[in-house]
């Protein structure tokens, strides 16, 4: 936990949390206790169900539910390792686990909380502890999503924030650095958007960054591929392991993904909202760091809006 923002989350933040029925993962070697919880909530949660460990790791790295109630002792893979294996990936880190143990001795205890659980139901369970307990973390959970969502989703546009961009590029840059491969930027800007402003209004202009923003989501498919939104009507891609001809041809389906939105722009100098990109690439070799990567694509974007906009330029060409 950081001292000032909720949880912060390298890999993934999720872009909205809709108000839904909440996800409950119940895990436990012997079906009758899953039955007893199953009755508890099945009224007002959708309850999932897991019989080992591995399964349970599984099914929340698949779909991450909203809490875990985890029975401590199991065959293979204890209560307690999953519970450490949840807390150590960034993907999982979030979901609160409550142990339902049988056990009652202080290392016991002490254990489950070492393990990174927010609290634990003794068995046999009494229904109505176990419906408080559970209601009360959900509630937490829910209030810290938002938390973590103002922190770090741009409100506009809904793709990662500043804040999460340096967060994640600085991570990225550390992975790639040690593994060995390149590490690519591509800096993205609107074309002639003040005049679309004047022309169609500040509405229709937070309307066509929010769409400008999906698109050049779109283009991205590698799964540590992400864009944060940068600026006003600016938005930075990294690609981790993206050569220089592999952030090129990522910046010319950004290109495409824009025009193909096909937004229309009487006062630009093509008739529809076009981008400019500048993409820069820092090899596997050790070398400058991030912020010299950064300012390379900075400069090879004031390239492109030079030579007519609606372009890619690399750094360098
Ligand atoms: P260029 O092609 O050289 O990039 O020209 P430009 O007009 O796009 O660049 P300039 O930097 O002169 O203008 C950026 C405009 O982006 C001005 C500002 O009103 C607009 N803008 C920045 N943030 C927002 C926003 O959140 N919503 C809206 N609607 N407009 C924004
Ligand atoms: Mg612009
Ligand atoms: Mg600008």
């Amino acid at each position: 936990m950081n001292d000032k923002l909720p949880a912060p989350p390298p890999a993934a933040v999720p872009a909205e949390t809709p108000p839904r029925r909440a996800q409950l993962l119940v895990v436990d070697d012997q079906p009758i206790n899953i039955r007893l919880i199953h009755q508890i909530f099945s009224g007002d949660h959708d309850v999932f169900m897991a019989t080992s460990g591995e399964q349970a790791l599984a099914f929340c790295r698949k779909s991450p539910p909203d809490l875990v109630l985890l029975d401590v002792l199991m065959p293979d893979l204890s209560g307690l390792e999953v519970c450490r294996a949840l807390k150590q990936s960034p993907e999982t880190a979030a979901i609160p686990v409550i142990f339902v143990t049988a056990l009652d001795n202080p290392d016991e205890e002490a254990a489950c909380w070492d393990a990174g659980a927010v609290d634990f139901i003794t068995k046999p369970i009494n229904a109505q502890t176990t419906r408080n307990r559970v209601r009360a973390h959900l509630t937490l959970k829910y209030q810290s999503d938002i938390l973590r969502r103002l922190a770090w989703i741009d409100g506009l546009t809904g793709v990662p924030n500043r804040r999460q961009f340096d967060e994640r590029l600085a991570h990225e840059w550390r992975r790639c650095r040690r593994e060995q491969v390149p590490l690519s930027a591509a800096v993205i800007d609107i074309d002639h958007f003040k005049a679309f402003n004047d022309n169609y209004g500040h509405l229709a202009g937070d309307d066509c960054l929010r769409r400008v923003a999906l698109a050049i989501q779109s283009a991205l498919s590698r799964p540590g591929d992400f864009v944060a939104r940068t600026g006003g009507e600016e938005f930075t891609c990294v690609l981790p392991d993206a050569d220089a001809a592999g952030a090129w041809g990522i910046g010319q389906r950004i290109l495409q993904a824009v025009a193909a939105l096909g937004i229309e722009h009487a006062r630009g100098d093509r008739p529809h909202v076009s981008v400019s990109v500048g993409v820069a690439t820092a090899d596997a070799a050790p070398g400058p760091d991030v912020d010299a990567l950064l300012a390379r694509a900075d400069a090879a974007l004031y390239a492109a809006k030079h030579r007519g906009r609606g372009q890619v330029v690399a750094d360098g060409s």
